[in-house]
This record gives structure tokens, sequence and C-alpha cells, in this order.
């Protein structure tokens, strides 16, 4: 059995300016493995469940750090901890959805060394897949989750192709309803995707969940200010407080009139492999007063065409109370 305490071997880069993170990414193509904080990754690969052969970390690069205001919203470095994302007082004040997102991932430890980008970008959850199974995500033809024994009480609702695994980021449903976007460099420039089109289902990539490619480096997530100091709703069900991924989180954002609604986004998470916006209920509750009334005539469209597992049945009443919760 190999060691789960010690790190295997590797070469180990550690840029300081992206210019030069950049250089290294684009030379080593496939064989390199971007790092963060490491908090997914050093799991990877102490386990032995995949492996690299170099490692770039990014964590010396201090311009990919801090919190920005920029053209009316605000830039974040994707190096920066979740810790700091949240207790920044802008992001407190203007978008507070993100605060709370952040504030619930894992552990204090966790968030401390757990960075923006990586938390948006980490791989699935999935037992069988991080035990290092050789199931579909994993270059296989088999889904272990969805055979009548599979443990899939975590697993997805929606849109599983081959694999069933979830979106277990907390931060990601939070940027898909404030509409931010993801910036992306590589050795040919940088481009900005949005937050909806950065995350990707099995059926378009099974094998990785973001549009990264190699020699892509995230650099930033802007939010814009469209979203700013709207009406805010994020909760997390888990089956612990802390250190646990949620079986169902909801992040929502609603422009209001009075007591009406003029404009809302929400966003599940852990219902499927990328954060689901639940565009039905959206249209629905446009208009309507919000509130319980408006809540209960519409929690029902938020599982449409939900097809559960054998063991994961209990996420659709759970997302039609946590939208419930969200507009009343
Ligand atoms: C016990 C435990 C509990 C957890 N609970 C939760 C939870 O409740 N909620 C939750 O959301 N997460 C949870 N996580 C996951 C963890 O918190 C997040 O994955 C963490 O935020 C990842 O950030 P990181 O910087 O440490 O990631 P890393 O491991 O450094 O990176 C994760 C992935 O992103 C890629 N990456 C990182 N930075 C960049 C970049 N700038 N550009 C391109 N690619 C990049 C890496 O290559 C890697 O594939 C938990 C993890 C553990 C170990």
């Amino acid at each position: 059995m190999p060691s789960h305490d010690v790190m295997p071997n590797m070469e180990l880069y550690q840029p300081v300016q992206v210019e030069d993170a950049l250089a290294i990414a684009d030379r080593l193509a496939e064989r390199a493995w971007l790092v963060g904080g490491g908090q997914d990754t050093y799991g990877w690969l102490k386990d032995r469940a995949k492996s690299t052969d170099a490692m770039i970390d990014l964590s010396g690069i201090e311009s990919l750090r801090g919190i920005r205001e920029s053209g009316g919203g605000i830039e974040i470095g994707a190096l920066t901890t979740l810790t700091e994302v949240a207790s920044n007082a802008t992001i407190q004040q203007r978008f507070s959805l993100l605060v709370d997102a952040a504030a619930t991932v894992a552990s204090p430890q966790i968030r401390n060394i757990g960075t923006l980008g990586g938390n948006i970008s980490q791989d699935v959850r999935c037992w069988y897949y991080r035990r290092g199974l050789s199931c579909y995500r994993a270059g296989g033809n088999l889904c272990y989750a969805d055979t009548p024994q599979g443990m899939n009480r975590d697993h997805s609702l929606f849109e599983a192709s081959r694999c069933v695994a979830a979106s277990p980021s907390d931060t990601a449903p939070a940027l898909v309803a404030l509409d931010a976007t993801m910036v992306i460099r590589n050795s040919s420039g940088e481009r900005e995707v949005s937050a909806e089109d950065y995350f990707v289902g099995p059926a378009n990539d099974i094998e990785n969940t973001t549009v990264l490619r190699p020699g892509d480096i995230l650099t930033a997530v802007r939010i814009p200010a469209t979203w700013a100091n709207a009406t805010f709703y994020f909760e997390k069900v888990a089956d612990r407080n802390v250190w646990d991924f949620a079986l169902v989180n909801i992040a929502a954002a609603f422009k209001l009139s009075g007591s009406n609604i003029e404009d809302a986004r929400i966003v599940a998470g852990a219902v499927q492999a990328t954060p689901r916006r639940l565009t039905a209920v959206e249209n629905a509750i446009r208009g309507q007063a919000k509130g319980s009334g408006t809540a209960e005539s519409v929690m029902e469209l938020a599982t449409d065409g939900a097809r559960a597992l054998a063991h994961n049945g209990f996420k659709i009443p759970l997302l039609q109370n946590l939208v419930k919760r969200a507009i009343a």
C-alpha cells in the first residue's frame, strides 16, 4: 500500500510572476498540475488516485491575490483565500451572497488555505472516482455510483451523462447568481468567460469540470455591479455544519420593487455536475410578491426534469424547500 502521508516525487515549479507561470504552463502543457491552496490537489496525490510529474505552485504570485474595485464591480484574484473573500468589507457590503457561500466551505483551516480559484475549479467528490476506480470520468466504461448497489446519495438529480457526480463547490452557485465572469490567461492572451459557461457537465466533457485547458491559468473572478446590494439568500444543507460538502445548496439574488420581484437569479449546487440555474422558477416569480404564497406556488418547478438515483431522492423535496425558503 502506498503511504497516504507522503507526497510522491515530482518536479516543483514555484513562479512568483504570472508571466513565468504562463510560460511554464505552456511548456509543460498536459504534464503540469496547477496548485493554489492544494486542498483538492493534495488529496488526489497523497491517495495516489491521480498523479503528475510536474506541479506549478501558484501560491507565490502576489498579483493573483487580493480584492480590487473594478468598473463599478470588483475583481478578486484567483489566489485569494476563501477566508479573505469572506472577511472583505466591500464584498460583505455589496455582494454578501458570496461571503455567505465562502464562509460555509469546509472548515476555518481549509478556508485559510483554499483559494477562490481552486474552489471553483475543484474536481468532483464522487468516492468511486476519488478512490482511483476506472469509471467513465477516469477514462473507463462504467459509473460505479449509478448501479443498483451504488452509493449515490450525494450525486446528481439532473443532466447526468454516464457520470452522475455532482458539483461540490459552495462558491460556484453564488458566482453564477452574481453573474460573475472568470478571467483566464494563457500564453496567447486573456479571455473572459461567464460563470455559467465556465463549468462544464459530462455530456460536453466527462473528464473536466471547467473550460480550463492545459496552459490556461485562471487569474481572477470579476463580479459586475449589476447585482450589487440586491436581496440575497444563501443556504447550504449538509450532514454536518463543518468539514462537509453540500447535499444541496442554494444561492439567490433578487431585485425588488417594494415587495415585488423585478428580477431574480436562483442557482442550486450539488444537484448536477455544474451549478444549476433555476430559470423556470426565475421566470415564474418575476412580477410576483416576494413571500411564502409565491414561494409555495413555484417551488415544484425547481425539480422539473429531475431523475433521482437509488439513494438521492431526498434531494427533490430538499431542493424544492430551499427554493421556497429563498423566495419566502
Ligand atoms: C475535508 C474537506 C472538506 C471540504 N469541504 C468543502 C465544502 O464544504 N465546500 C466546498 O466548496 N469545498 C470543500 N472542499 C474543497 C476545498 O475546500 C476546495 O476545493 C478548496 O477551496 C480548493 O481550493 P485550493 O486552492 O486549495 O485548490 P487546489 O487543490 O489548489 O486546486 C483545485 C483545482 O483547481 C485548479 N486550480 C487551482 N487554482 C487554479 C488557477 N488559478 N488556475 C487554474 N486552475 C487552478 C487545480 O489545478 C486543481 O485542479 C473540501 C475539501 C476538503 C479536503
